[in-house]
């Protein structure tokens, strides 16, 4: 069964009401949800469902949404829960995640081809850590000069738009940049992202860069 995904429709709501729909163990499944199951470099959201603790949240292969809970689940099926999301953890998620998409283009702009899109990363609510292959090395000066750059379109105040499309597709676009593939959750314009710093992180392995990204504001 598909839980509806409210982070979709409004990825600023942090409270909902819904009804159970499955129990197992320590997870409860919801009709539907706006907690955020860990997904596509993202991770799951925390929070309380009535006064049951959600430690994470994860997708199943039919687009189940589980809520794992710290203890066994007290609810049934067919109750009808409250569920509250951990707002400020998932809104820097959002923030750096946005973040991470204009570093990325910013990147591009100043290693030219050689930059490719990430090969695999995670953001949580400290950071964004995407892993790029970089087979030619990378020059620090210029990964400074991405960072700059970054800084300049978000202090733009540049709206930020995202969408489903007729097969289910999420697309993200920020005026200026190309469009992208990404179904986590964003900020509406880049005045909520602040202002960022970008570094190198450990090596990943040969011919990789990992590159870090937080929020200084
Ligand atoms: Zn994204």
């Amino acid at each position: 069964m598909k839980t509806l995904p409210l982070y979709w429709e409004d990825p600023y709501m942090r409270e909902f009401k819904a009804k159970v729909v499955k129990v197992e163990g320590n997870k409860v499944a919801l009709e539907r949800s706006c907690f955020y199951p860990r997904g596509g470099g993202q991770v799951g959201d925390t929070g309380v469902i009535e006064k049951a603790k959600v430690v994470d949240t994860v997708k199943d292969e039919e687009g189940t949404t589980w809520h794992i809970l710290e203890t066994e689940t007290p609810f049934h099926v067919g109750q009808e829960v409250s569920g509250v999301i951990d707002w400020d953890k998932r809104y820097k998620t959002m923030r750096l995640h946005s973040a991470a998409h204009i570093v990325y283009y910013k990147m591009v702009d100043v290693f030219g081809s050689q930059c490719k899109p990430p090969a695999s990363g995670i953001v949580d609510s400290l950071k964004d850590r995407s892993d790029y292959l970089f087979p030619e090395g990378l020059d620090r000066e210029k990964l400074k000069q991405a960072e700059t750059l970054a800084n300049g379109f978000i202090a733009e105040n540049i709206p930020i738009k995202t969408w489903t499309d007729e097969e289910g597709i999420r697309h993200w676009l920020s005026e200026g940049l190309p469009e992208m593939h990404c179904g986590g959750t964003h900020v509406k314009n880049t005045s909520e992202i602040g202002h960022v710093r970008v570094e190198r992180g450990k090596k990943p392995g040969a011919g990789k860069e990992r590159i870090e990204i937080i929020l200084t504001e």
